[in-house]
């Protein structure tokens, strides 16, 4: 091949490629471009998108946050009391539980007091609902001033109002027991001071129960039940008293609910039967009348005196219907002996509340016109303390109940707080000596002058004395020089079952 041709043809070649190269150099520029403005578009996207993100992210923390203090009001209104604006039920047991749950350190010295209002229904009827509102106002806030204010359950006290009138407070950081005891008695010298409410001063009492975390097992359920335990052994021992748990309190507790549930069948069951111990005339030679006396006759075939179950029928309100069985089965039992002149007349005990509630003047009158029973053959033996309370309103009761017939006798007479001018000022027609004064006449100096004395004032008032209590003949001869012929005692006859028995056998000797 020429030289020439090679030549030509390598040139040619050559320019073929740098054309080609041209090209891709071209394209390459463009690509390049391109990828540039790709990525520009792309950084502003991204710093557009990135925008965006933080405005969304801002919005959701506002949400969130707004949510937050929404729930939170909620929580805050679900879990306080609209009267009181203390805590409710519902925060007391989350943080009861809550506290509980912590490590043994912090709930060791937790304690819990449970606080409940004695007789408050007692104002809410009698004065209205607005006054025990203002009472249970008032009440949570000497609790809350009294004690360590809450920090949301770091420290503080809570104190809670759980319904009605009953509170309670969880105490932290207690010490040893006496600090407690310490605690709750402050808490009930705070709260059992009067209320004033419009002008009325209103008598606030509490009874507090007192458990402590660390004899509770730490469970919220043990720690309720003995603090519960120790507020009802606190109302049963009198009111306006703090107890705190202690085992043996369960024992106790057991115990007195099975002798109520006991008591209470026995009275709804009628098996509360009347006895009856008769008056003896020493200068007539006979009995005039009997008193009634209420015994309790187990299915066993024992049989119980009112020690053993009167204080509880009254507390359990039972009392009236006691009574109104008894009467039902006495009247006309008593009614014969009536009728023939052997008896003059029936003694009954009438206790001193259900004489102020008026009972005896409601259910006597229309029991006596069923029972055909004469009035005048009635007598209604009431102590002092029966007397003593609002002397009015005694005094109009009393004149009811003569009105109709019956007979008032003042019983346990010479002993409390023994009243002559209640003789004066109140219309009655029997005293009984009291058994003390009665047992101290033969030996007692004392005695026998306050007896004389009774007996002149009784007999210048134109009252009938009869002495109870007489076991011994010297006692009996003493009273009757001293001018008290009637008398009641073991020496003339204990109380019978059997009233017809009782007076056959006195007619028979
Ligand atoms: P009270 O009314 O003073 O009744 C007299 C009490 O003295 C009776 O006790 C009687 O058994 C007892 N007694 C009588 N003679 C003698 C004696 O010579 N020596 C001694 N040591 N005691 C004598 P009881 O039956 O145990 O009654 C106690 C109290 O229970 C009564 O005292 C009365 O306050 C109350 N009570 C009894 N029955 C009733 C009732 O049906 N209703 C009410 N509300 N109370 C009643
Ligand atoms: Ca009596
Ligand atoms: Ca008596």
């Amino acid at each position: 091949m020429p030289a020439d041709t090679t030549r030509t043809d390598l040139t040619e070649r050559l320019r073929r490629i740098e054309v080609r190269l041209d090209r891709e150099r071209r394209a390459r520029a463009e690509a390049e471009y391109l990828l540039e403005e790709k990525s520009r578009a792309l950084y502003e996207a991204n710093l557009a998108l990135g925008a965006l993100a933080n405005d969304l992210e801002q919005r959701v923390e506002a949400r969130t946050e707004e949510l937050r203090t929404a729930r939170q009001a909620a929580v805050a209104q679900a879990e306080t009391d609209a009267l009181t604006g203390i805590a409710n039920r519902a925060a007391f047991t989350r943080r009861l539980d809550e506290t509980l749950g912590n490590t043994h350190a912090l709930r060791a010295g937790v304690a819990l007091l449970l606080i409940d209002l004695d007789d408050f229904k007692t104002v809410n009827d009698t004065l209205g609902h607005q006054a025990g509102d203002a009472l249970l106002v008032e009440v949570a806030q000497r609790l809350s001033e009294a004690l360590r204010p809450d920090d949301a359950g770091r420290t503080g006290d809570l104190v809670a109002r759980l319904g009605g009138d009953e509170f309670a407070v969880i105490a932290k950081n207690m010490g040893p027991p006496q600090h407690l005891q310490r605690l709750a008695q402050r808490l009930l010298n705070v709260l059992c001071r009067p209320v004033v409410f419009n002008g009325v001063s209103i008598p606030c009492y509490c009874s507090i129960g007192v458990a402590s975390a660390e004899l509770s097992e730490n469970d919220a359920d043990t720690l309720l039940g003995n603090a519960d335990l120790a507020l009802y052994a606190s109302k049963r021992t009198g009111r306006a008293r703090v107890t705190c748990y202690e085992s043996n309190l369960r024992v106790e507790v057991e115990h007195r609910a099975r002798h109520e549930n006991a008591v209470r069948e026995a009275v709804l069951a009628d098996q509360i039967k009347p006895w009856f111990q008769p008056i003896y005339r020493c200068d007539l030679g006979r009995y005039t009348g009997a008193e009634m006396l209420a015994r309790w006759h187990l299915p066993c075939g024992e049989v119980r005196p009112p020690l053993a179950f009167l204080d509880t029928v009254e507390a359990l309100g039972l009392l009236d219907v006691m009574m109104e069985n008894m009467l039902r089965r006495a009247l006309p039992e008593a009614l014969p002996l009536v009728v023939s002149g052997a008896m003059d007349y029936l003694a009954v005990n009438v206790s001193p509340t259900q004489f102020n509630e008026g009972w005896a003047l409601r259910t006597l009158p229309p029991m006596l016109a069923q029972a055909v029973f004469p009035a005048q053959a009635l007598v209604i033996e009431l102590t002092e303390t029966a007397l003593l309370q609002d002397t009015e309103h005694t005094r109009a009761m009393l004149h009811a109940l003569r009105a109709q017939g019956m007979r008032i006798a003042i019983d346990d007479f010479g002993v409390g707080y023994s009243n002559f001018s209640l003789l004066r000022q109140l219309p009655c027609d029997f005293l009984k000596l009291d058994r003390t004064l009665s047992l101290d006449v033969e030996h007692d100096e004392s005695a026998r002058a306050l007896t004389e004395c009774i007996l002149t004032l009784a007999s210048r008032l134109k009252i009938q004395v009869v002495a109870e209590g007489v076991e011994t003949l010297q006692q009996s001869r003493y009273l009757l020089e001293a001018g008290c012929a009637a008398q009641q005692g073991y020496l003339h006859a204990r109380p019978q079952r059997d009233l017809a028995g009782l007076f056959a056998h006195a007619a028979a000797h």
